[in-house]
């Protein structure tokens, strides 16, 4: 137990440990709570009412969580003195239970203070960023279909533009940078040819490697691995016709993924597509099948051609025998799709699709698009999940003017909740609330946010209220 400067040891319960990036969880465990900043204080008591009667109403005395106050933003402030918005007691307690969850936090404007909940993902590793985004009956949307999106955005945490390495333009740094980009670095790279940087721009950089592309990959198969039907299917978005060596590599290193450590588990699109194709297998006329699957294949370069044939060979003599004759469609199909037209497609196609799985700033823009289909941030759960720690919260802030008005919607701590829940294989007790919650919803029984948009207007109940109605639908 670590030695805290002013948190008293939990009494009950006990810890979470880790084993191959999954959690154990005991029947009690203890599980660090960040209140929140600005609406924090509103949210928060809705949310652990809730799941605490979702567990008792499920498994009983049996199980039960031990909740542990820790602190951040505004109250760590307050407990902890000027300007120590994330004291080191709370990333020991979170370090040492492992699951933690929490309301919004204000970011601080200025002083040179970066986003808490940035920090909290970094300290932590916690890489894969978890957006469902699924419709609850009666919910008001801007969509005349929104129960056909059901989708799950895996945003990747700690690469991409989120590690915020950038220079500000004129910065001595930055027109360093920017000349010895021009001089040496370009100059040297013959496909960038005589290009040059403008010596008055911002730079930022964009790294994306390949372990922290696959990891993120990996958690985003192994959660589709566990869906059935047509949701075992995970679609990798990405930039790549633009941003060859960064989003490209993403979608390169995915298929890699799939197919070398997955493979008695995935196929890719193609793959599917020459066992559903490609026909006379035995005598193959490979040079003819290639044809059909790659439009302007004549004009291919010998390698490249070579390649094309060598992977139908592979596929057909490989995995035809296994997963012909559509055994195919029970493994989870990888494909995917390029950012801009995934945005139309969730909105023209969204059954077609189940988990997206992308780097930072697509997921970001994503999963904000996404959660306005299916009834807007108040309905928005989200978990940021590493291999030695997990931390549940809402997408949205902390709504400031709200505050301290029992009047905001605690839905989307209450679903962060449930994916918290199910995380722990505590599945019976997260239906328990999403059920509450679904027929609250249908009955009309809804905070603020939804009641003004629903037709007619109906009265709506205080975030205290919403939550007591979840229990009573349960
Ligand atoms: P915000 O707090 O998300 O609030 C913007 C608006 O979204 C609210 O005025 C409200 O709209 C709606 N909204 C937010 N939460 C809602 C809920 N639970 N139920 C229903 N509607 C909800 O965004 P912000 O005002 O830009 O940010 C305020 C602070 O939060 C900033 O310091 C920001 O950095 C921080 N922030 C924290 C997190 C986090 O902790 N993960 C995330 C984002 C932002 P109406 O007033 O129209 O009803």
């Amino acid at each position: 137990m670590p030695n805290f400067e002013k948190l008293n040891n939990p009494t009950e319960g006990e810890l979470i440990s880790f084993k191959d990036g999954k959690p154990i969880v005991p029947n009690n465990p203890i599980v660090p709570f960040i209140r929140g900043d600005g609406t924090g204080v509103d949210i928060w008591p809705a949310t652990q009412l809730v799941i605490d009667a979702a567990i008792k109403y499920t498994y009983g005395t049996k199980r039960k969580i031990n909740w542990f106050k820790v602190y951040a933003g505004d109250e760590a402030c307050d407990k902890y003195g000027t300007y120590n918005y994330l004291p080191n007691d709370t990333i020991e307690a979170i370090k040492h239970f492992g699951v933690a969850i929490k309301g919004p936090l204000t970011t601080p404007v200025g002083g040179g203070i970066r986003s808490l909940n940035v920090a909290l993902r970094q300290i932590f590793d916690l890489y894969s960023c978890v957006r469902p985004c699924k419709y609850y009956t009666g919910t008001p949307s801007p969509h005349k279909s929104p129960q056909d999106l059901d989708i799950i955005v895996y945003r990747e945490n700690t690469e991409d533009i989120y590690m915020g390495i950038e220079w500000e333009a004129e910065d001595e740094n930055c027109i360093h940078l920017i000349n010895y980009l021009n001089d040496t670095i370009i100059p040297n790279s013959p496909k960038l040819k005589n290009r040059a940087l403008p010596k008055s721009a911002g730079i930022g950089i964009k790294p994306v490697s390949k372990y922290g592309s696959q990891r993120h990959i990996r958690k985003a198969i192994e959660h589709a691995k566990k869906l059935s039907g047509d949701k075992r299917h995970v679609t990798l978005v990405h930039k790549g016709n633009i941003m060859k060596f960064t989003e490209g590599a993403f979608r390169d290193w995915g298929y890699e993924l799939a197919i070398n450590e997955f493979r008695n588990d995935c196929i890719t699109e193609r793959e599917s597509w020459i066992l559903d194709n490609v026909e006379n297998k035995n005598e193959i006329s490979i040079e003819n099948n290639a044809r059909l699957i790659e439009p302007g294949f004549d004009k291919l370069t010998q390698s490249k051609k070579e390649s094309i044939c060598e992977e139908i060979k592979n596929v057909l003599l490989k995995i035809s025998e296994s997963h012909g004759n559509n055994q195919w469609k029970k493994l989870v199909l990888v494909d995917d799709r390029i950012a801009d037209s995934i945005f139309q497609q969730i909105q023209t196609r969204p059954q077609e699709y189940s988990i997206l799985a992308t780097l930072n700033l697509n997921g970001d823009y994503l999963s904000d698009a996404a959660a306005a289909i299916v009834g807007g941030l108040g309905m928005a759960p989200g978990a940021n999940i590493g291999d030695k720690a997990a931390i549940f919260e809402a997408t949205h802030g902390t709504a400031p003017k709200h505050a301290g008005l029992n009047k905001i919607n605690p839905g989307s701590v209450i679903l962060s909740g449930v994916m918290m829940l199910e995380y722990f294989g505590w599945n019976e007790a997260a239906n328990v609330i999403t059920k509450g919650l679904s027929k609250s919803i249908e009955k009309k029984l809804v905070t603020y946010d939804l009641a003004r948009l629903m037709e007619p207007n109906v009265d709506p109940l205080s975030c205290s209220e919403f939550a007591e109605s979840i229990i009573d639908n349960f």
